[in-house]
């Protein structure tokens, strides 16, 4: 047996905090392991801190959200959004398990290109498509899907030149009961624009229309918009082949489900209150079988799930640099984990667990990272017990958007290690160097010399 570790009594400080109905008790126990893998030893061996995703949840996660759709609706696919998490060992995973590519920047399309995927099953969103982009897309038969007029009009011009007739759909936005509506992309739906642009390809005959298209927000909470959502694109695709006689192939309804972490301010854990794929699901099928489709002309259902996919894939481990009071006595604890690394922290409220055991005593703490600015804050307030310079910690569920979204700033960009079905280990992104930075960097001859 261990000997119990002495720790010096406190007097603690009632901090008003945010409460709930579970007051701001600690009910967690540490977590040491991940996928079988010591948190001490991976960070001894990889370096602190460190990125781990395991590909066990990648995998069962993207399962559960397959059948939740396809239990409910026909024909489902889903497309990998890039810019969640566009690590090519990532993407593979997703690749693997029938996805395609969900893109919104030349710079991300390479990537799906050099990822070996077919041209078709490409979904090039985003308002920022150049010339040469969308030569490309229209070249290898890419779902082009329109942002505003003026990319309409390129697109048409571009048809012309290359003789080939492009794939594309419309982005709609639309009021679906949550506010501010996401009207910055796309045609609005309510104002007839989306109905207009949609006449402005058909009646130029240069384009084929396979599909609609909407991304109606992020981290949300309600199935019911979404439910809202696919009635309206319903309706656009049967009023196009009611005009036209055109068969709309497929209905988007873009990423923007929830996962599992808790926004900043919320009252409850996200772990409770974030619904799940089935919700969604239900939402969504319900609305289109209830829609004046055909039986046999049901349109492919597609999804570009992010987030929910791959967040509680992805766990940080770090350090603690120092503890420290505050003029106000409240207790502050100094991680090698910044903003600068994990971007999410600055709308969720990150689980943070310690990765030893530890005592009974927990206090309100402040959680700060490494850098020497004042944003740098991981956690305003949460409980923890006692951690000591050199213990570990692992914050939960950062895989979406923190893998792209994270800075060189002050410091490097550490590993990423991704965990295997059969637990074995793998560096999938090198920890930066100096010489990395330096190497895109060049100083004029008559700067050379300082002294
Ligand atoms: C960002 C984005 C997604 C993914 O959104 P999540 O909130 O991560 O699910 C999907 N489609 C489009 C067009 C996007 O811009």
């Amino acid at each position: 047996m261990s000997k119990i570790r002495y720790e010096r009594p406190v007097i603690k400080k009632l901090e008003t905090g945010m409460p709930n109905k579970f007051g701001t008790r600690m009910d967690y126990e540490p977590v040491t392991h991940i996928d079988g893998h010591s948190v001490a030893k991976l960070v001894k061996e990889y370096g602190s801190p460190l990125f781990v995703i395991s590909e066990k949840i990648i995998r069962s996660t993207i399962k559960k959200a397959k059948r939740a759709f396809e239990t409910l609706y026909p024909k489902v696919q889903f497309a990998w959004s890039y810019k969640t998490n566009y690590l090519n060992a990532i993407c593979s995973i997703f690749h693997q398990e029938g996805s395609w590519a969900e893109v919104v920047s030349g710079f991300e399309y390479d990537k799906a290109i050099g990822m070996g995927i077919d041209g078709r099953k490409i979904i090039f969103n985003g308002p920022d498509k150049s010339e040469k982009d969308l030569t490309k897309a229209i070249k290898n038969d890419s779902l082009i899907h329109i942002d505003h007029l003026d990319e309409l009009y390129t697109i048409t011009e571009l048809a012309e030149l290359l003789q080939k007739r492009p794939r594309v759909a419309i982005r709609v936005n639309m009021d679906t009961g949550v506010y501010p509506i996401w009207d910055r992309f796309g045609f609005n739906y309510e104002n007839g624009q989306a109905w207009d642009a949609l006449n402005k390809i058909m009646h130029s005959g240069k384009m084929e229309l396979v599909g609609l298209h909407c991304h109606i927000g992020t981290f949300m909470l309600s199935p019911h918009a979404y439910g809202v959502a696919a009635t309206k694109l319903a309706e656009l695709a049967l009023s196009v082949e009611h005009k036209f006689k055109h068969e709309i192939k497929y209905i988007d309804l873009g990423g923007g489900f929830a996962s599992k972490n808790t926004l900043k301010g919320s009252y409850l854990p996200g772990a409770d209150t974030s619904p799940s794929f089935n919700d969604f699901a239900e939402a969504i099928s319900t609305a289109l079988l209830n829609s004046n489709f055909q039986k046999d002309k049901l349109p492919l259902l597609i999804l570009e799930t992010g987030r929910a996919l791959i967040d509680e894939a992805g766990y940080l481990l770090g350090t603690v640099i120092s503890n420290k009071r505050s003029s106000t006595g409240r207790r502050n604890t100094i991680l090698d984990i910044g903003v600068n690394i994990l971007f999410t922290s600055f709308w969720y409220d990150h689980k943070i667990t310690p990765a030893q055991s530890f005592t009974q005593y927990t206090e309100d703490t402040c959680v700060y990272g490494p850098l020497c600015m004042n944003i740098d804050v991981i956690r305003e307030s949460t409980s923890l017990p006692l951690l000591n310079k050199g213990e570990h910690v692992v914050i939960h569920s950062v895989g979406a958007y923190n893998m792209t979204q994270w800075m060189q700033f002050i410091t490097l960009r550490p590993n990423i290690l991704l965990i295997d079905m059969d637990e074995k280990l793998h560096v999938i992104r090198t920890e930066e160097s100096l010489a990395n930075m330096n190497s895109m960097e060049n100083i004029p001859e008559h700067l050379r010399k300082i002294n």
